[in-house]
């Protein structure tokens, strides 16, 4: 054993960060372990941008949401307006220029527009109908004006510096890391260096599974694909759009960053052609004029089948894990990470987010 970290945490996407952070602020000496070179290379690396409560119902669900699910959704939104809140100040500290508000959801009519209005309403997400047909788009649409959203990967290596010069150590380019279940806590191996380490948090995304069944614990998580490509702005055009805007039938979004234009999501859409042949439709304006990408990437969401994220401990002492978030991880990374902090320090239940396979 060469050093001894308090808390170890196998994942450097915005989750493992995240949590990083909370845990370093209440004082923790935190280690995070991750088997790529740098931060948010997995699922974190090119999302949409959106900071979207919005969200919060289940992407898998069709259908008239049942009590259940509309409970779940309630405690995701509301872990999602506390995450944002967090998040905004981080991005703050941070020096990242602040982004107007809001995100906009094409409908392919009024009625739904209207009922999608309804439904965020049930869950206390503010909405209303965007009327704004001076947009480069002309659509039936619905605005959050809650929502909002920043680049993602440039804020987790933003705050993975932060956290560095704030003493978090990290352990890039590890590999596959191997557990040693002991008496007492676990040992870790990585990058030829072992340690003891107890607690644990896993938080790796889609391979979380993996590493729990290892284990011994059954984490069932859907990897469901996205895409997205990169856009310089075209020069002269000046009616972008202030706020991401998101399309409910394809589950895609196009986003205006600082610098560039993205066009990302899909729901297990592995290539860009449907997602660029729906927005051609959709601001063929715009879209035409967007040439080449200049980046594309294909990323895999970790969905739980709840549709909510697993924030929780597991049937081994001092073993957690804080993934599963789907399509909602940008949104809920920073109140995730709270959460889980106050959960292994302060003993606080959060029963909503429970990985309930405890007897697996
Ligand atoms: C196309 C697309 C668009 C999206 N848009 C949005 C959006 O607009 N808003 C939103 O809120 N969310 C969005 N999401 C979802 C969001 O990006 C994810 O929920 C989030 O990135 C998940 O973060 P994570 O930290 O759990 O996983 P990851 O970012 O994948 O991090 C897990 C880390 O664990 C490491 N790891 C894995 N296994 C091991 C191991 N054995 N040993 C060591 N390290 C390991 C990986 O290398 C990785 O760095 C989108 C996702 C996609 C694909």
């Amino acid at each position: 054993v060469t050093d001894t970290p308090k808390i170890t945490i196998i994942g450097a996407g915005l989750i493992g960060l995240c949590t990083a952070d909370a845990l370093a602020l209440r004082g923790v000496n935190v280690t995070v372990v991750d088997a790529k070179p740098g931060p948010c290379q997995g699922t974190s690396f090119a999302n949409s941008g959106m900071i979207h409560p919005s969200q919060a119902l289940s992407w898998d669900m069709s259908g008239v949401p049942t009590k259940a699910e509309l409970e779940t959704a309630r405690a995701t939104a509301a872990l999602g307006a506390r995450s944002k809140t967090r998040l905004e100040s981080k991005l703050e500290e941070l020096r990242f220029p602040a982004r107007p508000p809001g995100c906009i959801q094409i409908h392919p009519d009024i009625e739904r527009a209207q009922a999608a209005i309804e439904l965020q309403r049930s869950l206390n997400v503010r909405a209303e109908i965007c009327v704004d047909r001076k947009q480069s788009f002309d659509q039936t649409a619905c605005i959050f004006p809650d929502d909002s959203s920043a680049d993602a990967r440039a804020f987790g290596c933003a705050l993975a510096e932060d956290l560095s010069a704030r003493g978090v150590q990290f352990i890039y380019g590890a590999g596959d890391v191997d557990f040693d279940v002991r008496k007492m806590g676990y040992s870790l191996t990585a990058a030829r260096r072992a340690w003891a380490a107890d607690p644990i948090v896993i938080a790796a995304g889609v391979h979380s599974t993996e590493l729990l069944a290892r284990l011994d614990i059954v984490m069932t998580l859907n990897p469901v694909l996205g895409v997205s490509a990169d856009f310089q702005c075209p020069v002269d055009f000046d009616d972008l759009p202030p706020c991401p805007i998101m399309d409910v039938q394809s589950r895609s979004a196009l986003t205006v960053f600082e610098d560039r234009i993205r066009i990302s999501g899909g729901w297990n859409v592995g290539t860009l052609d449907p997602l660029f042949a729906r927005w051609r439709e959709i601001a063929p304006g715009l879209v035409n004029r967007l040439g080449e990408p200049l980046s594309t990437w294909v990323g895999v969401r970790p969905v739980s089948p709840l549709g909510r994220p697993y924030i929780s401990a597991t049937k081994l002492p001092g073993l957690w894990v804080n993934t599963g978030h789907g399509h909602m991880g940008w949104t809920l990374c920073a109140g995730s990470g709270d959460l889980l902090s106050e959960m292994i320090l302060d003993g606080r239940l959060a029963p909503q987010f429970s990985f309930n396979e405890f007897a697996s």
